[in-house]
C-alpha cells in the first residue's frame, strides 16, 4: 500500500520534519514523524504535506456555480486543484421552488460524494444585512417551508445560515437542530443580547464573521462580539485581504484561537477566471481586479479566492500549524464531518501535497492521487 514521506508533515496538528504517512483502502494506516518505517512510494523531501482543506462557505468557481446541476462537478473539481478535499456547496437566497430545486441538484452531489453537504445561505436573512443576496426573495422562516426543504434535502443539508431575529427565528434553529443541521448565525442585524439568545437556544458557527453584520460599537457590540466571545461558536473568516483587513483576521485569531476560526473562500464561479460578468444566484456580479460586486454598487459579492491562497496568506502571518487547523481542521469539527480534517491514523487519505512556497503540487483524496504531481 503507497506509504509517503515527506521533508515536512502536519501530522494530529503536530508539525514533523520529516515525516511518513502510510495508506490503505483510501484511510490513513499509520503516520509519523521521522524517517519511514520502509523505502516510500513517493518522497516529498522538499514539500510540505498538509491535511485536505475543508471548505463550510462556497458557492462555485472555475466559471461553474452550485447548483448549476451540469456545473457541480466542474465547481468541486476547481477547488480540489486548490486543495480543498471536502466541500459544502453554498445556495444563496431563492425563490421557494427554485431553493426547492437547488436543494435536490446537490443532495444527488452529496450522494454521489461529489460534495459533502449543502450549506443553505439564507433565504432566511436579514434584508438590512442582505449583502449581495436577492432582497426580493428573503423570507421569515416558515415552518412547512423549513420541513419541505430538510425533505428535499434528504439528510445532505449540513449548515443552515439564518438571521435569528426574524419572526420565527427560535422554532427555526430547533428544527434545524433536530434535523441534525449546524446552525449559523450570519447576514443578521441581530443585537447581541438577540445573538446570545440564538447561541443559547445551539447555534454554534458564525456566518463570515464581521461581513454582512453591523460592525462593533462599544455601545452596541452586535453579533460579532456575541459570536467572538463564545467558546462554543466557530467563526468564519473570509481571509481574502478584500473582505477582512489582514490585521482583523490577526485579532480574531488572537482573541479565538485557531481552535475557532474557520477560513472559508465565499467564492463564487468567478474564482479562477479573468475579470468579467458573473452571477451570483438571481444577482448579477461584476468582477474587477479579482473583486467581485453587485454590478453598479460597492456591495461585495462572495469572493475569487481558493482555499490554498488564504492558506498561504494564514501561514505567512500566523504559521504553518495554524494555518493547518483554520483550514482544515476547525472547520470539519464545526460541521461534525467524521474522518476529515485531521492527519491521524483511521482518518481518510486526505492530503495535499504544499511546495516549498506553499503552491499545491499534488492532492490526494481517500488515497488517490487525483491531482498528480505538477511539474
Ligand atoms: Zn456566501
Amino acid at each position: 500500500m503507497p506509504l509517503i514521506s515527506a521533508g515536512t508533515m502536519v501530522l494530529d496538528g503536530q508539525i514533523r520534519r520529516p515525516g511518513w504517512l502510510d495508506t490503505s483502502g483510501g484511510r490513513i494506516l499509520g503516520c509519523g514523524g521521522g524517517p519511514p518505517p520502509r523505502a516510500p512510494d513517493r518522497d516529498f523531501p522538499d514539500s510540505v504535506v498538509v491535511p485536505g482543506f475543508v471548505d463550510m462557505h462556497v458557492h462555485g468557481g472555475g466559471g461553474a456555480s452550485y447548483p448549476v446541476a451540469q456545473e457541480i462537478g466542474d465547481a468541486a473539481a476547481f477547488h480540489l486543484r486548490h486543495g480543498t478535499t471536502t466541500t459544502l456547496a453554498s445556495l444563496v437566497t431563492a425563490a421557494p421552488a427554485e431553493l426547492l430545486a437547488g436543494v435536490r441538484a446537490l443532495a444527488g452531489a452529496a450522494r454521489r460524494g461529489t460534495v459533502a453537504g449543502i450549506h443553505l445561505e439564507g433565504p432566511w436573512l436579514s434584508a438590512a444585512r442582505c449583502g449581495a443576496h436577492d432582497r426580493s426573495a428573503l423570507r421569515d422562516p416558515d415552518p412547512a417551508e423549513i420541513d419541505a426543504v430538510l425533505d428535499a434535502g434528504g439528510g445532505a443539508i449540513r449548515m443552515v445560515t439564518l438571521a435569528p431575529e426574524r419572526p420565527g427565528g427560535d422554532a427555526a434553529i430547533r428544527r434545524f437542530l433536530d434535523a441534525g443541521v449546524v446552525v449559523a448565525i450570519g447576514h443578521s442585524d441581530a443585537t447581541y443580547e438577540q445573538t446570545t439568545h440564538a447561541i443559547g437556544l445551539g447555534a454554534t458557527v458564525g456566518t463570515h464573521l464581521f461581513n454582512a453584520m453591523p460592525p462593533l460599537h462599544h455601545r452596541e457590540p452586535g453579533p460579532a462580539l456575541a459570536l467572538l466571545g463564545d467558546p462554543g461558536v466557530t467563526v468564519e473568516l473570509i481571509a481574502d485581504g478584500v473582505h477582512l483587513h489582514p490585521a482583523v483576521v490577526d485579532a480574531v485569531l488572537r482573541a479565538a484561537g485557531p481552535q475557532r476560526v474557520a477560513v472559508v473562500t465565499d467564492a463564487i464561479a468567478a474564482a479562477g477566471c479573468d475579470d468579467g460578468t458573473f452571477r451570483l444566484g438571481a444577482v448579477p456580479v461584476e468582477v474587477v481586479s479579482g473583486v467581485a460586486r453587485v454590478r453598479g454598487t460597492d456591495t461585495i459579492a462572495g469572493s475569487t479566492a481558493t482555499m490554498d491562497r488564504l492558506f498561504r496568506a494564514v501561514a505567512r502571518r500566523a504559521g504553518l500549524a495554524e494555518a493547518v487547523q483554520v483550514t482544515a481542521a476547525t472547520p470539519a469539527r464545526a460541521l461534525g464531518l467524521q474522518r476529515v480534517g485531521v492527519l491521524r491514523t483511521g482518518y481518510d487519505a486526505d492530503l495535499v501535497v504544499l511546495q516549498r512556497d506553499w503552491h499545491v503540487a499534488a492532492v490526494m483524496v481517500r488515497g488517490d492521487w487525483r491531482v498528480p504531481e505538477r511539474g
